[in-house]
This record gives structure tokens, C-alpha cells and sequence, in this order.
């Protein structure tokens, strides 16, 4: 699943190529968002911003339209100029907004709503968003009362909860708690008020860190000596995320992994540096 930092600079690139420009053309093959541009044509509005919240990305038309979309695991958007030629294949196009110079590609996003501002406040997975750790004013007392409010959740499942903190996915959920030395099964009512905060400003670190234009499209947690080989594989990049079995670069001790919560998403952790009882 693309995490929010990825979504962040998605729509990022998204408004810089987009805000201010009209349509000129657009295609959908999702009937329901076929039978809005019939009914209220997208040709000749002005594409007024794009924006990421939690990793919902949204683009707002002028004439009260607002496009939502939801990556889930597969979906991704592309900008490309006009007549550049797509990286991938025309069948997996979903939406398409043309301007005059370039267009952008929604592919193979499940999750497509055309709404008006006042429907979408209505929209109960974008307004049940908790604070969005990209956000200029996130506030982390906010997101660790938000945190606190399910003691009983294992910490690594309340971390992807976006009602709860919105923008961290799985490969985060790992890292973050590794940083912050706190084991990913622990319920939310064991965790000290130092822990959460800690859990909470890698998340922000981590995350800001990775939404620089120069970041790249790989996640970087861990920059320490094997960054400067050049390898490109993303698990040189990371603490544990999918180091399982191989040795913790704090103590040297079998990175663990295992899947967690109802979605079963796997998890990574060290053992030795995040025991299970603290202290
Ligand atoms: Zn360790």
C-alpha cells in the first residue's frame, strides 16, 4: 500500500503540473464517474488544487467538484506531457485529465468519487481521518490522544489506523517503532507518555524526510554505511522492514517478523531492542 508520504508527493507533483490549468479533456472508465462528467461536463473547469489528506488524494475542480481517490494497493497516479508516451498499458487507465501540456493518469485506483464540498463533508472514511503526520499544523498530543483512546489495540495495528493517525502504512509501522525501541505487539495502555511521543516524532521525521524532492521513490529510515554503496534494494534503506532473520544493525540479534491484526500485515522487529516487557 503506498504510504502517505508517497501520496503526499504524488499530489504534489500532481499541483505543480495541474493548479491553475483547464481540462481539456477528460476519460474515465468508471461508469459512475462517466455519468458525472455527462451530466456536468469536467471539460473547461479549472483544476483549482490537488492535495493529499491521510492518502486520500483530492482534486478539486472549479464549479464545486471534487475528485477522490484511494490507492489502496495497486493504484497509482502519473503525470506525463502531452503525447508522452505512458509506462503503462492503456487498459489499466481508470481516469485521464488532460490540459494542454500535460496529462495526469489515475491507474488501476479502485477507489474513484466525484463529490461536491458539501457531500464530501459528509464522507465518513475522509472526515474520520486522525491527524495526518504530513500535516503543516499535525499535532502530536492530538494524534497520541487519538492513540490513547483504543488502550487495547497492539501498538502496530493503532499505527496504521487512519481514524486515528492518518498517513502511516506498513512499511512506517515497523520502522517508527524500531526507532522508538517499542515492541509492535504491546497494547496502547502499556505504552509511557515518552514512548508515544517518540513513536509519534519519527513518524513526522521519517515521513518529512522522505516527501523532499530529492527523497526518490524508495523509502529511506536508515542512512547509515550501506547507503553509500549505491545499492538500490530497498531493504538497505530501512531498519528492519523486510530484514527478517537478518542481523539488527543496533545489536547484531535475528530480525524477527510476523503478521498482525485482523489485515494480517506482517511486521518487523528486533527482538533485543524492543522486548516485549520493557525495562
Ligand atoms: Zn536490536
Amino acid at each position: 500500500m503506498p504510504e502517505g508520504d508517497t501520496i503526499f508527493r504524488a499530489a504534489r507533483t500532481l499541483n505543480r503540473a495541474l493548479a491553475g490549468s483547464i481540462v481539456t479533456h477528460f476519460e474515465t472508465q468508471l461508469p459512475q464517474l462517466s455519468r458525472v462528467d455527462h451530466d456536468s461536463p469536467l471539460t473547461g473547469r479549472t483544476i483549482e488544487k490537488v492535495e493529499a489528506t491521510g492518502k486520500w488524494m483530492r482534486i478539486v475542480f472549479s464549479g464545486d467538484l471534487i475528485l477522490i481517490t484511494h490507492m489502496l494497493m495497486s493504484g497509482s497516479w502519473h503525470i506525463y506531457r502531452a503525447g508522452e508516451r505512458w509506462q503503462r498499458p492503456r487498459i489499466q487507465m481508470r481516469v485521464a485529465i488532460h490540459t494542454k501540456d500535460f496529462v495526469a493518469v489515475a491507474f488501476q485506483v479502485p477507489l474513484a468519487e466525484f463529490h461536491t464540498a458539501a457531500t464530501l463533508a459528509r464522507h465518513r472514511s475522509v472526515q474520520s481521518l486522525g491527524p495526518d503526520v504530513l500535516a503543516a499544523e499535525f499535532d502530536p498530543a492530538a494524534a497520541i490522544r487519538q492513540l490513547q483512546s483504543r488502550p487495547e489495540l497492539e501498538i502496530g495495528v493503532a499505527l496504521l489506523r487512519q481514524s486515528l493517525v492518518a498517513g502511516i502504512g506498513n512499511v512506517f509501522k515497523s520502522e517508527v517503532c524500531f526507532a522508538s525501541r517499542v515492541n509492535p505487539f504491546r497494547p496502547v495502555g502499556t505504552l509511557t507518555a515518552n514512548e508515544l511521543g517518540s513513536l509519534m516524532n519519527h513518524s513526522r521525521k521519517f515521513m518529512l524526510a522522505n516527501v523532499t524532492d530529492d527523497a526518490g521513490d524508495g523509502i529511506v529510515t536508515y542512512t547509515g554505511f550501506r547507503r553509500t554503496t549505491g545499492r538500490t534494494d530497498p531493504a538497505d534503506r530501512l531498519w528492519v522492514y523486510q530484514r527478517a532473520r537478518e542481523a539488527c544493525r543496533r545489536c547484531g540479534t535475528a530480525i524477527l517478523s510476523r503478521k498482525q491484526g485482523e489485515d494480517a500485515r506482517t511486521t518487523f522487529w528486533c527482538p533485543q531492542c524492543q522486548p516485549e516487557q520493557p525495562g
